[in-house]
């Protein structure tokens, strides 16, 4: 038996093209389209604008979900929510809701795992498992716009720093990415999504001559090879040098704001010279950058810097007129923080 066809996989094309081949006309995949990604349907009989023995068609031979919720949990200030999914093929992800004001911003993931082994984050401490498919990867976001509407609120912001490195995933990642942005679906303006990336420069280079007004943000954290290799290992195949200067082609294509992620640990990388190394690698280009004081994880013995060393850290930049905020600790007592995704099994 051939595996049911899984929906959010389909492209608006691949659907129509689905539908002819049933000898159904052709308008039928827009009906099922604006069913999925606007009236937000789940379930072939929910499809009220098409006739019931389609509905019975598309329920026996199409599948219309991947991703079981196995555990929700809510952060304690009820701001934060992360979802535990089952995969159908056993594997497992997490994803996590935040409201922040008027903000909805969904974190997803790209992969079950991830190879990089970054020594500080929880999805590298567990190894790769698997790629998600585009569909598994829209899900994520359309069962929270769903639990959303219910409360007649909308999805705002998607940030793609869940498990996972995007940009392993590439094509899965932004086949999702325009289908969550498609006008006749959810019509989240690309501006709203952020992609963080390891560094891997090859993407990058191929991202910017993508030209899309999708944010990018970098995984940075040293300014040095030798310290940035002892953290993340995918330094030493492409070092500081060469991922500055993809940043530096990036900005000169797209003239887009690049955001650099900076995990602040005690002793590690947060004193007066680390600051002025960072100061001086990003003078001149456009850019943010975002201290994320380190959240715990099991396999990793780093802690988080003082109050005091953060203020220092940003002061110092301030000094080289880059822009820097401190990223609100979110949702660390249910471990969906950055870099606390995790599934253990
Ligand atoms: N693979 C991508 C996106 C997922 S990680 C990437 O690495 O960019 C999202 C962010 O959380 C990255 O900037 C990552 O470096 C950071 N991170 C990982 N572990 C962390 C931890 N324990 N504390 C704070 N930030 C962490
Ligand atoms: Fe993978 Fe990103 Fe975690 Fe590194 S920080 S192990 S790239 S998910």
């Amino acid at each position: 038996m051939t595996e049911k066809k899984y929906i959010y996989d389909l492209t608006l094309d691949e659907l129509q093209e689905l539908l002819m081949d049933w000898g159904e006309p052709k308008f039928r995949a827009k009906q099922i389209w604006q069913g999925l990604y606007q009236n937000l349907w789940q379930n072939p009989k929910e499809f009220r604008n098409i006739p019931k023995d389609l509905q019975e068609k598309l329920e026996e031979h199409i599948s219309f979900s991947h991703l079981k919720p196995l555990t929700k949990l809510k952060s304690g200030d009820g701001a934060t929510e992360k979802v535990l999914f089952q995969l159908p093929d056993n594997n497992a992800i997490e994803t996590v809701l935040m409201e922040y004001d008027k903000r909805r911003t969904i974190c997803i993931s790209t992969q079950a795992g991830c190879a990089l082994g970054c020594v500080f984050c929880a999805t590298g401490q567990m190894g790769f498992k698997k790629n998600l498919s585009s569909g598994e990867i829209s899900e994520q976001v359309l069962y929270f716009a769903k639990q959303l509407k219910e409360k007649d609120e909308k999805v705002t912001n998607v940030v793609v720093m869940g498990m996972g490195e995007p940009f392993h995933n590439y094509d899965q990642t932004l086949a999702a990415v325009d289908r969550l942005n498609d006008p006749e679906g959810l019509n989240l303006g690309a501006r709203r999504f952020t992609i963080s990336t390891v560094g891997l420069v090859l993407a990058i280079k191929r991202f910017a001559k993508e030209k899309r007004q999708v944010n990018l943000a970098i995984s940075l954290h040293a300014a040095n090879d030798e310290l940035r290799s002892s953290m993340l290992p995918v330094n030493d195949r492409y070092p500081i040098q060469e991922l500055i200067a993809a940043c530096h082609e990036y900005v000169e294509i797209t003239h887009r704001r690049i955001s650099f992620e900076w995990a602040l640990i005690q002793g590690n990388n947060d004193n007066d010279e680390d600051a002025h190394e960072l100061g001086r690698l990003l003078e001149g280009l456009l850019c943010h950058v975002n201290i994320i004081p380190l959240n715990p994880t099991e396999g990793y013995e780093g802690k988080r810097s003082t109050k005091e060393s953060v203020s220092n850290f940003q002061n110092i930049l301030e000094e080289y007129a880059i822009p820097c905020t401190v990223r609100i600790r979110r949702g660390i007592d249910i471990q969906a923080g950055c870099g606390q995704l995790a599934i253990n099994n």
